[in-house]
């Protein structure tokens, strides 16, 4: 953790703030060029910066305006909220959404390395201190977790993940980690869009533990790779069993075949940067099209189940986040489905290889 005197009357509930600030600047080619910095405070102290929007999860919302303000006196710099709820760091605002902004804070989450960036962001990843690897490797043994097992964690976590590994081999299971795609920050990393670090250790562990609260992790892990799935949580201490992998399957397998005979498809669109698959989209557009199908785009920002109310379709494919269709489908007028899934439907892809839809 930075040391820093002026930092010193920030309340410890919002010390995580300080910690690992990250910007990355979008740079003149597009590429990121990340640079640790020494703390979120300093940097914006040291900074040309006179305003700064801030972006919180849903679940920071109540915090937001007290974390707005611990800014705007630590870092000596405008501050605005953003009403929008990050559910990833890949629906930061658009330059458009937050006029007269130099730069941008986005909280609990660390940042894509594939998504271009339009304005300097601050991805702050407020990392969790919780969590004794040594009672939890012993939780474990206790359970008679098969070896070697593929470790994943989400970012709050990372760091329990070495200490966990090494407490775990001191008892005699494996802890595998698989390096994943350039959409992953870190080794390790789960992304509920891209699971690629369990995906490319799947043939070689028994199964998977995931370090981390909440079963969203879970259910896409179990989505994207065919060995059962622990959960580990790293405040409680408690590890859950796997999820039925089968049944998720099966609830797809069901509304795939209710899509076979749809003849007008709705192709969604994220305007969002790192939720934007335009090319697939058109893709998928061609492929409908050659089947005799109707297929038009639809693009938004944020999705609102209200936007798709009395429209003149029988089924929708989405290309933006891959959660929206497979947690939240039962939300919309007409049943979505993920690419992989929309090919399968209109016969480009066998029934029997069900695929999760990496984004990539
Ligand atoms: S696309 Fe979805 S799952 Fe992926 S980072 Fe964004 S919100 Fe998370």
């Amino acid at each position: 953790m930075t040391t820093d005197g002026a930092t010193s009357g920030v309340p410890a509930h919002l010390a995580p703030l300080i910690e690992r600030a990250e910007e990355r600047s979008p740079g003149a080619s597009g590429r990121v060029f990340p640079t640790v910095g020494p703390g979120l405070f300093e940097a914006l102290r040291d900074s040309t910066f006179r305003r700064v929007a801030l972006q919180v999860p849903a679940g920071l919302t109540r915090q937001a305006r007290e974390f707005a303000e611990t800014i705007r006196t630590e870092g000596r710099v405008d501050v605005v909220l953003v009403a929008r709820a990050c559910f990833g760091a890949c629906d930061f605002p658009s330059p458009d959404e937050v006029p007269g902004v130099d730069a941008l804070i986005v909280l609990g989450h660390s940042p894509i390395p594939n998504v271009r960036l339009t304005l300097p962001t601050y991805f702050v990843e407020m990392r969790h201190p919780g969590g004794d690897a040594n009672s939890l490797a012993d939780t474990l043994v206790t359970h008679h977790v098969p070896s070697p097992l593929g470790l994943v964690a989400s970012v709050q976590h990372l760091d329990l993940v070495a200490p966990l590994e090494a407490a775990a081999r001191a008892r005699g299971i494996e802890l595998v980690i698989g390096q994943g795609d350039h959409r992953l920050a870190y080794p390790v990393q789960a992304l509920g869009c891209n699971y690629t670090s369990a995906e490319q250790i799947a043939g070689r562990v028994e199964g998977f533990v995931f370090v981390g609260t909440g079963q969203f992790h879970p259910r896409g892990l179990a989505f994207a790779v065919d060995r059962p799935v622990w959960t580990l949580d790293p405040l409680t201490g408690q590890l859950e069993p796997p999820i039925d992998r089968a049944k998720l399957i099966r609830d797809r397998l069901l509304l795939i075949a209710q899509c076979r005979e749809a003849r007008k498809w709705g192709v969604l669109v994220s305007t969002f940067a790192g939720q934007n698959r335009s090319p697939t989209a058109l893709a998928l557009i061609r492929k409908a099209r050659a089947r005799g199908l109707d297929a038009e785009a639809l693009v938004f920002g944020r999705l609102d189940p209200a936007d798709l109310l009395g429209r003149d379709f029988d089924a929708y494919v989405n290309t933006a986040c891959p959660r929206i269709a497979l947690d939240d489908s039962s939300l919309y007028p007409r049943p979505m489905l993920t690419p992989p899934e929309f090919l399968q439907a209109i016969g480009e892809r066998p029934l029997s290889e069900y695929r999760f839809d990496t984004y990539h």
